[in-house]
């Protein structure tokens, strides 16, 4: 019976005496011996303190106080054939190293939800989403942009035109299209010289953007990456990231009321469309790829970036509301924009 039992020193609840002890297992059943008494005390592990290198086991006995043992290989043997779920979590709580690395574990997998989880989520909900839904949100999202930010467009009709020509060459070049892509001209008011794509394929520019630009190329370019946006489904995936999960299962579901459209419509109207590194290095290349189709020249847009930062700079204007800033230059775009022509030109 030796491997069922273990030597050790008993400290009773409630109590300084230390007394010899014995502690048995018969079966399923922990029984504690005291000092030279033969009476077998039926007792329940509530828990088991962690294994550490010169330091007696401490094993609390629920009720009646502590056992505590230096035969550490003993009580692992013993402890081994307790196969109870209990004994495994009760050794894992007493274990503060083991603790340690559950929380970390937690938020590890709470950190990857969210950057991951929604994220892949939102794509998912993105691709099934129907595209009468699409065409809601966005006429809902135009009519609170209409009334927060633009006013009507003073550009000529002959100007409008023009660029209307290019928006068509680019959906024409872009192929097959999923979505009713159209642009709509506006004055941007605060929001200044900017573009936005609504998950619908409503492109929206704005009057002092073009007047900023220096030419069809530089606006092209614009259009392009917007076109990008909403082809790729980043409006949409932005949106589903920025509302969550709810959400996504309310406008899959069908229920496009009044209340999913008027969210939208927020979303869109907090400027909460912009968007992440990789969707903007995604929506460059498409502008690229397109540009390069049309033999137009795909930097374009670039120097129209940069004349953005440029006037936005000798303002000192602190806003963060035109295109330059829903469009942040945290990475090097002429670069990356380079490298990714560079790639399309067979060797
Ligand atoms: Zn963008």
């Amino acid at each position: 019976m030796l491997g069922n039992t273990i030597q050790g020193r008993f400290y009773q609840a409630g109590s300084t005496a230390v007394q010899d002890a014995k502690l048995h297992k018969n079966g399923d059943i922990w029984q504690l011996v005291l000092g030279t008494e033969s009476k077998l005390l039926t007792v329940e592990i509530e828990s088991v303190s962690d294994r550490l290198a010169g330091i007696a086991h401490k094993i609390i006995l629920k009720d009646i106080g502590v056992f505590e043992s230096s035969d550490n290989d003993g009580i692992d043997a013993m402890l081994e054939t307790e196969n109870s779920f209990f004994s495994r979590l009760t050794r894992v709580e007493s274990s503060l190293p083991l603790v340690f690395v559950f929380a970390v574990l937690s938020v590890v997998i709470l950190v990857s939800l969210y950057r991951f989880g929604i994220p892949a989520l939102a794509n998912g909900a993105a691709k099934v989403t129907p595209s009468s839904v699409l065409t809601l949100m966005d006429a809902s999202s135009m009519q609170v942009v209409d009334r927060v930010f633009f006013s009507k467009s003073e550009l000529p009709e002959k100007r409008r035109d023009e660029i209307r020509v290019l928006f068509d060459e680019l959906i024409e070049q872009s192929g097959p299209q999923k979505l009713p892509f159209r642009l709509l001209f506006r004055d941007g008011g605060e929001l200044g010289a900017n573009a936005i794509a609504l998950p619908g394929g409503t492109v929206i520019i704005t009057d002092q953007l073009i007047k900023l630009s220096k030419s069809d190329d530089e606006i092209s370019g614009v259009l392009g990456h917007e076109i990008g946006h909403g082809e790729l489904r980043h409006s949409l995936r932005q949106i589903y990231r920025v509302l969550g999960i709810g959400f996504m299962i309310s406008v899959i579901g069908g229920d496009s009321g009044q209340l999913v459209e008027d969210v939208v419509a927020q979303a869109v109207a907090l400027g909460n469309l912009s968007y992440t590194r990789n969707f903007e290095i995604e929506s460059d290349h498409r502008s690229a790829e397109l540009m390069v189709g049309m033999g137009r020249d795909p930097f374009a847009f670039i120097e129209l970036l940069k004349r953005m930062k440029k006037e936005k700079d000798d303002k000192n204007d602190k806003k963060e509301t035109n295109w330059y800033s829903t469009h942040p230059s945290t990475f090097d775009r002429m670069a990356n924009v380079k490298k990714f022509v560079d790639s399309l030109s067979p060797r």
